[in-house]
């Protein structure tokens, strides 16, 4: 149920929409000196989604203090980038869960299926069990839940979380929301 996640332009689309006002909320607030904040948006290369997203999908909100002496940077939260991870959080979120969820797939057909290494698909988990439990943004976080989320079973147990009765884009909607100050500081 979440791999056609994965490739669904409609759904894309919707995270972007979503970016948007983000970073619109970003704007209005201004700089914390009170300055304006001018856009110094910049190019990324996303890796993963479906081929047919155009290059509005690829740049990254971010914006500059107006004011001379200041210049301070302001990047809004994204649902669509994880920090700075290449590929579309979505993947970065969905793809260990296919393999470790309720109907696993190996390893060797994820590959396949979705051109990702195995050694990305390693390099993803590890980040899931070590790095992020050790973030401060997590550190933060943790203490919040009315039910406890296993460590040990990232992003799995995040999902399982944000479980919603609607439909399992409601679902990874809600987790990508969750994550999404993650890129806009260094919490990790
Ligand atoms: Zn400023």
């Amino acid at each position: 149920m979440y791999q056609s996640l994965l490739q669904d332009a409609s759904f894309f689309a919707l995270l972007l929409r979503i970016d948007e006002d983000l970073a619109a909320k970003t704007r209005a607030a201004g700089c914390p000196c009170g300055g304006s904040l001018h856009s110094a948006r910049y190019r990324r290369k996303p890796r993963g989604g479906p081929a047919s997203l155009g290059r509005d999908f690829a740049l990254r909100a971010s914006f500059c203090c107006a004011l001379e002496g200041c210049r301070r940077r302001a990047t809004p939260p994204s649902v669509r980038f994880l920090g700075r991870k290449v590929f579309f959080g979505l993947w970065v979120v969905l793809l260990p869960v296919l393999r470790e969820g309720p109907s696993a797939q190996r390893l060797s057909r994820l590959e396949e299926r979705f051109s990702v290494s195995r050694r990305t698909l390693l390099r993803w988990q590890r980040w899931w069990r070590e790095t992020f439990p050790a973030s401060r943004f997590w550190q933060a976080a943790r203490g919040l839940w009315v039910q406890p989320v296993a460590t040990e079973a990232l992003p799995g147990s995040l999902l399982a979380a944000f479980a919603s009765p609607e439909s399992p884009g409601e679902q990874v909607l809600a987790v990508l929301q969750w994550l999404a100050p993650l890129s806009s500081r260094s919490w990790v």
